[in-house]
């Protein structure tokens, strides 16, 4: 058993050359790029809601860091830094090692540094915020889509949500388990790829809820509608097994932590192109309308667009 204190500078101490003071004092203290905005976002995962409690702690940290960039990802911001809030049942050493080497690595991949945070007992509850930086004007924001713009997407959706149903027993996913539990256990945040869009495309969300959810905030934000191809989305390979699945999963399934993005008709070979030197593949699903509402190709009507809501 190891104090507070020996626990922070054990666990979560090391060098941060990108901030002006780090772990240590009362505040970290940082200093922005002149002439650049501040990107802050929060994530807070919850034992028994986000994660089962015997979850890899690696990964667990691995995810708890990716969602929170995925979300500066979905803004075009560079993340910097970061501070987590932690409560822990115990100290257990071989646990927060575990959970920090998966944070630092993915933290690390990303030029992030951990500035600070708390520690507490508690039930199990892991609180990261993401401090990044974009430039005056250039962040992608959820009102910003203009109608005639193409919808896109990264990446392959489903995965995710097809794994958590393997995990419940709800089906067999059988040789496609170990790749889309990897989607839900180690989502990889789009952030080369958000940094890529802030010329190219005008409003985009991460998909943590699910795509008719997500895209439906696009929408209402920016009060336009839209119409997709559900032909066009790129899904994860188990779904020629489990076709059944596809609305539940595909469409509504959440934590892909894929981007869906906007973007003119004009920007769709440099948006290749770009996708193509992250290494991510990017997909046209459909069009921004005037008409609002979100519909298919065939006019069915997409009516409960709300994705998970813990409260309701
Ligand atoms: P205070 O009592 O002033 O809030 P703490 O004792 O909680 O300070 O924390 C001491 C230092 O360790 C602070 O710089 C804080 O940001 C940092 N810290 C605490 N917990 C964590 C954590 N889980 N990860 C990173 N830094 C942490
Ligand atoms: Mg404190």
């Amino acid at each position: 058993m190891s104090s507070e204190f020996d626990l922070i500078r054990r666990h979560f101490t090391r060098a941060t050359p990108g901030a002006v003071l780090g772990v240590g004092d009362d505040a970290a203290l940082l200093a922005l790029t002149p002439g650049r905005q501040l990107a802050v976002s929060t994530d807070m995962l919850v034992s028994d809601r986000h994660f089962f409690s015997d979850t890899d702690p690696d990964a667990l940290g691995h995810k708890a860091m990716a969602v929170n960039l995925s979300d500066l990802a979905a803004m075009g911001a560079r993340p910097r830094w970061a501070t987590l809030a932690l409560a822990l049942p115990e100290a257990d050493e071989a646990w927060l090692s575990a959970f920090a080497r998966g944070l630092y690595a993915l933290a690390d991949a990303h030029g992030v540094e951990l500035v600070g945070g708390d520690t507490t007992r508690g039930p199990r509850n892991i609180s990261i915020t993401v401090l990044g930086e974009v430039g005056v004007g250039q962040a992608l924001r959820r009102d910003a889509a203009r109608v005639g713009d193409d919808v896109w997407v990264s990446g392959a959706l489903g995965g995710a949500a097809l794994a958590l149903r393997h995990l419940r027993g709800e089906l067999d996913l059988g040789a496609e388990a170990a790749h889309c539990l990897e989607r839900l256990q180690r989502p990889q945040p789009r952030v080369e790829l958000g940094l890529r869009l802030g010329d190219l495309a005008h409003a985009a969300i991460d998909l943590s809820d699910g795509l008719l959810a997500d895209l439906g905030h696009i929408l209402e934000r920016s009060g336009v509608g839209a119409v997709i191809d559900c032909a066009a989305i790129p899904v994860a390979g188990a779904f020629s097994s489990f076709p059944q699945h596809f609305d539940a999963c595909a469409l509504a399934g959440g934590d892909d932590y894929e981007l869906c993005f906007t973007a003119a008709s004009e920007c769709a070979d440099a948006l290749r192109q770009a996708a193509l030197e992250c290494g991510v593949a990017v997909t046209r699903i459909g069009q921004i309308t005037a008409t609002p509402g979100l519909q298919d190709a065939h006019g069915r009507v997409f009516e409960h667009t709300r994705g998970y809501d813990h409260f309701a």
